[in-house]
């Protein structure tokens, strides 16, 4: 089973894929909770690269292929490892975020995001997506350090990647729970987990 969270900056997704993957764990099942990008040795260097505040300006292109080349070695090395071994994969970003931060955000043609990043990933798609829906002037009054070269972008560039996601979300609701961010804690992971429930393997 692979499950992957998505959202805005300030969203919660972090925290709330830790808490499913504590739950799961609680159910029996072994759980890889990962993140993107930077969960492999190379992936570390590329978050570096990507996140640096003195890289203002890389090309959106570059940027697309190094977010893809990140999710090409996080599949590789780390996602169909562990879905290959019957572990269920709990992954705080994927796809998605590329199609919404470099499609919609940086403006690309989001069929050749899409393309790009099917090759990236010999086309693997989580069995559930996430999307844990925040207004980008909630999420960002949220973060208390410093923003990355991304979350420092100006708030219609948040806005863009909010309506990408969401415009995802309703394209296929099978494969997606929305969950509104502003709920607390509790009231979120109880949504996940009752969505959860309905695709696990007995
Ligand atoms: O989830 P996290 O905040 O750690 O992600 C790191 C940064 O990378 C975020 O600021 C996010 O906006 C950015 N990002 C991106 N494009 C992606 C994935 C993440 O711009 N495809
Ligand atoms: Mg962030």
């Amino acid at each position: 089973l692979f499950v992957a969270f998505e959202g805005g900056e300030g969203s919660g997704k972090t925290t709330q894929s830790r808490l499913l993957a504590i739950w799961l764990r609680d159910q029996g099942f072994d759980v890889v909770q990962t993140r993107e990008p930077g969960s492999t040795k190379v992936g570390m260097r590329l978050r570096a690269i990507l996140l640096d505040a003195a890289h203002q300006g890389l090309s959106a292109r570059a940027e697309t292929l190094l977010y893809a080349a990140d999710r090409a070695e996080h599949v590789e090395k780390v996602i169909r490892p562990a879905l290959n071994r019957g572990s269920t994969v709990v992954c705080d970003r994927y796809v998605d975020s590329s199609l919404a931060y470099q499609g919609a955000g940086r403006a690309l043609e989001a069929e050749e995001v899409a393309s790009v990043n099917a090759w990236a990933t010999g086309g693997l798609l989580p069995d559930l997506t996430v999307l844990i829906d925040v207004p980008p002037s909630v999420g960002l009054r949220r973060m208390a350090s410093p923003a990355d070269r991304i979350e420092a972008e100006p708030l219609e560039f948040h806005e863009r990647v909010r309506r990408e996601f969401r415009t995802l979300a309703a394209a296929d609701p099978e494969r997606y729970l929305v969950v509104d961010g502003t709920l607390t804690q509790e009231e979120i992971s109880r949504l996940i987990q009752d969505r959860v429930r309905e695709v696990l393997p007995d």
